[in-house]
């Protein structure tokens, strides 16, 4: 994928000052009401746990809750797009539309948790028909 930037390492080092009470944790459960509404009504389940609820699993000694809370919620921003950009994606389907319909645009997914707030960036790609093939 073209411009594909993962976020992971970012994520984990966050995570890391977290653990270690350098970063509150109310600092980084910090989801926009309107991020969190997407994540419920169109995100995509991840089958991962989220690292602020398994932190606080592990504190409080309790078994891990496996409910699909994490959810992605996939942005797109870009010129091109005009009011379109900093719009939710709702499908994958919407996605191949755009990127055969407009020339350029990013697509960001972001991480968020229903529980706890929890919301990071995952990875960041372009689209679109300069990009093709
Ligand atoms: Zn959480």
């Amino acid at each position: 994928m073209r411009g594909f930037i993962d976020y992971r390492m970012a994520k984990r080092a966050l995570v890391r000052q977290v653990t270690r009470g350098a970063i509150a944790v109310e600092d980084v459960c910090d989801a926009h009401p309107e991020l969190l509404r997407a994540a419920q009504n169109v995100g995509t389940p991840t089958h991962r746990t989220c690292p602020i609820c398994r932190l606080a699993d592990d504190r409080a000694d309790v078994p891990l809750d496996e409910a699909e809370t994490l959810r992605t919620v996939t942005y797109v921003f870009g010129d091109d797009l005009r009011r379109l950009s900093g719009h939710v994606v709702w499908t994958r389907a919407e996605l191949d539309e755009l990127s055969r319909s407009h020339r350029s645009f990013t697509a960001y997914v972001v991480e968020a948790c229903l529980v706890c707030g929890w919301n990071h960036l995952v990875e960041s790609y372009l689209l679109g028909r300069a990009h093709a093939g």
